[in-house]
């Protein structure tokens, strides 16, 4: 998303409110009521817009964002790529924040903003240019509470500075945060992990007029886990059942807390400049991508947590032991390799030419648990997005997973089973 400068210039000219409040701040905010705050238990305060100011000189300028009512603020930067993350308590992201478009300050690059988990939004900017955040103060205005973010132009070497202090304050912060509890506790049915991808404030692969990944597999995950439960011969869970982000290792951690039989992760992908090609894929976690369109897959679908603000490098350490069982991670592709095998061969016509592949995805490391991440289309081929933003091609293609998983679940958990793991590919 990104700001043009006529818009902005058009904004600004319509906007006195916000120019004279911006004045003020940049003239030291002398006869305003400057404050941090934290808003009072209660109504989700709404993030009403975004907008970028320049300031006096180059390198200095702010972002300002519009408030129902103060709440608690956080910031942070990280590195690889440069990246300024706001998080705003108890707040949800209108769809007036969400909606800016057009082109910024040259230092500010794309910017993404949504729900990053229950309760607390996240606004992500890409940096073109390092900088760091001198203030931030709420200014209360004719009903607005209005968050100005203050921002100057720094080196480098500052800036990393700056994104190693507020890591070590992240990891601190992450190390004493519980587990939930693993619920269904005895139950002894297998458990299916449904896992949509993407989310909140990372929209995942968009369509021809708009429609978004995140949107599109939450519904065949929701029409997918309703299915598994009326017919009951498994137990669903689901990483995420509305419009929220995960993280890829949360994603991973939920289903192997409650020691799922088979996680599917359910994505779209989408080809700039290939509208024919069209059809499902079902990826393995294999080391070697198996071609180019795999390894360009799993490159796309492990940046998520780079999208919504994290620190990828932080999230891969911080997940799976590095240290593995090789034998049960052996087994464990195996099964995976053949759960994927019965998917796609379910799925019959609706494949893609190569249905079967594998590559690096983050989301299938998981040493102990079959994993499978299923490309449910191209939402760049005009056939396979009308299939996957239409109600009953989604329950359609719901029946047809669900009858492939849970043979394979059921013959798989059987303590009589037959089937044995096949040997392990290549
Ligand atoms: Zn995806």
């Amino acid at each position: 998303m990104r700001m043009s400068s006529p818009g902005f210039m058009r904004f600004r000219a319509r906007n006195l409110a916000l120019a004279l409040a911006t004045l003020a701040f940049f003239a030291s905010g002398i006869g305003l009521c400057v404050a941090w705050a934290q808003a009072p238990q209660g109504a989700p305060v709404v993030v009403r817009a975004i907008h970028a100011v320049e300031g006096q000189s180059p390198d200095l300028f702010a972002i300002i964002i519009d408030l129902s009512e103060e709440t608690t603020v956080r910031h942070e930067v990280l590195t690889g790529p440069d990246r300024l993350v706001i998080d705003l308590d108890r707040s949800f992201v209108a769809a007036s924040a969400q909606r800016m478009t057009g082109r910024s300050l040259p230092a500010i690059g794309a910017l993404r903003a949504g729900l990053f988990m229950a309760g607390q939004s996240r606004i992500v900017i890409d940096l073109a240019r390092p900088v760091l955040v001198e203030r931030a103060d709420f200014v209360r205005q004719s009903g607005v509470a209005r968050l100005v973010v203050q921002l100057r132009a720094t080196s480098a070497e500052a800036f990393l500075a700056q994104a190693r202090l507020d890591a070590a304050k992240r990891l601190s912060g992450r190390n004493s945060r519980p587990e939930p509890p693993p619920d269904d506790k005895g139950d002894t049915r297998p458990l299916v992990v449904i896992d949509p991808g993407h989310g909140g404030i990372d929209p995942g692969a968009s369509g021809l007029k708009g429609e978004a990944e995140k949107d599109l597999v939450l519904a065949v995950g929701l029409a997918l886990r309703d299915r598994l439960v009326k017919s009951g011969k498994v137990r669903v869970a689901m990483t995420r059942d509305d419009d929220r982000f995960v993280s890829l290792n949360e994603r991973v951690k939920f289903a192997r807390a409650r020691e799922a039989r088979l996680f599917v992760s359910l994505h779209a992908d989408s080809l700039a400049g290939e509208p024919d090609v069209r059809g499902a894929s079902v990826y393995t976690l294999s080391d070697r991508a198996t071609d180019a369109l795999a390894a360009r897959a799993a490159e796309k679908e492990n940046r998520a947590d780079l999208i919504a603000g994290l620190d990828a490098d932080e999230e891969a350490r911080g997940g799976i032991e590095t240290i593995l069982v090789d034998l049960a991670r052996r087994e464990t592709r195996a099964f995976a390799q053949l759960a994927a095998r019965q998917t796609v061969t379910a799925l019959g016509n609706r494949t893609h030419k190569t249905p079967l592949r594998g590559a690096g995805f983050r989301v299938l490391r998981a040493p102990d648990m079959p994993s499978i991440l299923i490309e449910l289309g191209y939402l760049s081929n005009p056939q396979d997005l009308r299939a996957l933003a239409d109600g009953n091609d989604q329950k359609s293609l719901a029946e047809t997973l669900a009858n492939a998983l849970e043979a394979f679940v059921l013959a798989t958990s059987a303590p009589d089973s037959a089937v044995v793991a096949p040997a392990a590919g290549p």
